[in-house]
C-alpha cells in the first residue's frame, strides 16, 4: 500500500503538503534526506519551502507514518515503518536499501547500562552492484578522491 493510501486508510488528514510528499516518500527501499525531498516535491508543487517539507514530515514522523533514520550520517526519511528492518548502504554512491536479517541481534543485559531499550538500526555497508563494478573498471565514483 503507498504512504498516501496508507494515511488515506487510517483517516489522516492529507492536505495538499502532506499528499506531495507522501508521493515523494513512496516506494521500496526510500530513504531521503530533507533536501532530497524538497527538490523532488517541488517538482509537483514549486512554490513548497525547506521549512514546510520539515514541517510535514516531522508531522509524518509524529503520526507514527515516517521513520528518521540515521544512516552514514544523515538523516534521512523512511516511509518503511510497518516492518522491523535494518539499513545496508553504498559506501560509494550513499544508496540505502532495507534488509531484514536472519536472527536477532540482541544486548545482553550487562551491556544495557541501565537503559530501557526502545529499537535498534544496524547499518550494513559495502558497495552496491553500479559501483562494484565500476571500481573494478577502474572508474572511482563521486565520492572517491585519490
Ligand atoms: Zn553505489
Ligand atoms: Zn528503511
Amino acid at each position: 500500500m503507498s504512504l498516501l493510501d496508507r494515511l488515506r486508510g487510517r483517516g489522516r488528514r492529507v492536505t495538499a503538503q502532506r499528499r506531495v510528499i507522501a508521493e515523494v516518500l513512496d516506494g521500496k527501499h526510500v530513504h531521503l534526506t530533507a533536501d532530497e525531498i524538497l527538490r523532488r516535491a517541488r517538482r509537483r508543487m514549486p512554490e513548497i519551502s525547506l521549512a514546510t517539507v520539515y514541517n510535514t514530515v516531522n508531522a509524518l514522523v509524529a503520526l507514527g507514518e515516517v521513520q528518521p533514520v540515521d544512516v552514514g550520517g544523515r538523516v534521512r526519511y523512511d516511509p518503511n515503518v510497518g516492518a522491523a528492518h535494518h539499513h545496508l548502504v553504498c559506501l560509494t554512491c550513499g544508496t540505502v536499501r532495507d534488509v531484514y536479517p536472519r536472527g536477532r541481534l540482541s544486548l545482553p543485559k550487562g551491556e544495557r547500562g541501565g537503559y530501557r531499550l526502545v529499537g535498534q538500526d544496524v547499518v550494513f555497508k559495502g558497495y552496491c552492484p553500479r559501483c562494484a563494478g565500476a571500481q573494478a573498471r577502474g572508474r572511482p565514483g563521486h565520492t572517491w578522491r585519490p
